[in-house]
């Protein structure tokens, strides 16, 4: 077998996510034989460093002997059984171990496979508990502008991002979009903090308007990653998690891409010192190796569902694969080496040492901002400098970048117009260094006219 073989094969059967499959007339698609640490190997034998942690999923590197050991060893009792009415050890230690590390007074945990279904879950809970609490006006989300919460048709909602939604318009619910505390949107002289505050507002009084008709406001916290890595500080969940609670309105905090230390602390709410009312986890929840995803809440949330059965009030979703006991035991493995390596520390020296190799690229002519938050590392291209104006979508040359990475045995996958790192956490300061080095002959090459 090599690439070609497959790649013909590949392309007369497989149809792509989020991908315009006719680019492959001229894009060579890339068939991975195996994986080891950060580097992905193809069947020709050329290798990729990992920098994106396969759309953010891998946390300690493919093909991690330990985990694959553990999942190996489950394999051997259980693959799975049904989760209503019955359960197994996985799940039991996996959720004891998530209240025990998430942030204080999340105390129940409900399963399904990927991140947006944790977010419909997270969006029907809220509005089935103001159902069985006797709210029945409360049927409205409200969402920050920019976001991105998955692809299902609820989650897709409560999204915006219109390359993703707009085609899908007459099909979604009405949501409730208040403009983000994106920093990126800052004013001449502004600090993030300043932009949260001064954004805060809109939110303040859109809430103050329709508390009355909203279950929740869902964020992703810190990081709006498929949005372009845009980022903003942790003041606004602070304020945010207040008027919550003053206005009676749920906060459903989707850490799906930046949960299990992403920007810097195990979970990002952990910056605001504040626990949302649902905390969505999935991508690396599992280390990156299965799907899995969790929905966290609190008893105040759980008791309103429990009652007498006859009462109907049990949230009675599910999903096939629930809490899927090779997915557990894989989640149970990753954070295994959380305790036994001090990753986040690690991550600390890791963090800086993209930021100082990332720094030089500030000075380029194209180049509109380099931000960081923890391991994830972002760098926006733009057309013009001074102004702001971004160079035209159509011109795709955050392609020309990817192709560049390729060569250079880099898996960069810019969004748009901008590339970011966001590797799994086993790599070394040599390796971010090549990969900045990588990432600003790409820039070069992107942005020559
Ligand atoms: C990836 C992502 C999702 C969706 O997760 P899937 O497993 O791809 O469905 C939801 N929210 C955020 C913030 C994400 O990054």
């Amino acid at each position: 077998m090599n690439n070609h073989d497959l790649t013909r094969r590949d392309l007369a059967v497989v149809w792509h996510p989020c991908t315009q499959m006719k680019d492959h007339e001229h894009l060579p698609m890339i068939p991975i034989q195996r994986g080891e640490g950060v580097w992905l190997e193809d069947f020709d034998g050329n290798r990729y460093l990992d920098a994106i942690s396969s759309w953010w999923v891998n946390l300690f590197g493919h093909a991690h002997p330990y985990i694959n050991a553990a999942i190996r060893r489950q394999m051997a009792d259980l693959e799975h059984v049904i989760l209503a009415g019955f359960t197994h050890e996985p799940v039991v230690r996996l959720s004891e171990r998530l209240v025990a590390i998430t942030p204080p007074g999340l105390s129940r945990c409900f399963y399904a496979d990927n991140g947006s279904a944790a977010v419909e879950v997270a969006l029907k809970m809220s509005f089935h508990y103001w159902h069985n609490r006797g709210h029945k006006k409360k049927n409205r989300f409200i969402c920050l502008s920019n976001s991105y919460h998955g692809e299902t048709l609820g989650a897709l909602a409560v999204g915006d991002v219109p390359l993703y939604k707009s085609t899908y318009g007459p099909l979604l619910m009405e949501v409730i979009t208040v403009p983000g505390p994106d920093c990126f949107g800052r004013k001449p002289g502004e600090s993030c903090e300043q932009v949260a505050e001064r954004m805060f507002k809109v939110m303040e009084s859109t809430l103050e308007k329709h508390a009355q008709e909203t279950c929740a406001v869902i964020v992703e916290p810190l990081v709006q990653c498929a949005g372009g890595m845009r980022m903003y500080h942790p003041r606004y969940l602070q304020l945010l998690r207040d008027a919550c609670d003053h206005y009676g309105v749920h906060l459903i905090a989707d850490e799906i891409a930046v949960g299990f230390g992403r920007t810097g602390t195990l979970f990002a709410c952990e910056q605001a010192i504040m626990t949302p009312d649902f905390l969505c986890l999935s991508k690396g929840l599992t280390g990156g190796y299965l799907p899995l995803s969790v929905v966290l809440t609190h008893d105040l949330i759980y008791d309103a569902f429990y009652d007498d059965y006859t009462r109907l009030t049990a949230f009675l979703h599910s999903h096939s694969y629930t809490a899927n006991p090779l997915a557990c035991t894989a989640a149970l493995a990753t954070l295994d080496l959380f305790e036994r390596e001090d990753v986040i520390q690690r991550n600390h020296r890791l963090a800086q040492v993209m930021a100082e190799s990332l720094a030089p690229l500030k000075d380029h002519p194209h180049v509109a901002e380099v931000r960081q938050h923890g391991m994830i590392a972002a760098v926006e291209m733009v057309k013009n400098k001074a102004t702001g104006e971004p160079y035209p979508w159509q011109e795709r040359r955050g392609l020309t970048l990817y192709q560049h990475g390729l060569r250079r045995g880099a898996l960069l996958r810019p969004l748009g117009h901008v590339s970011y790192l966001m590797p799994p956490y086993v790599i070394t300061e040599a390796q971010i260094q090549f990969l900045a080095q990588v990432l600003a002959e790409g820039i070069d090459l992107a942005c020559r006219d």
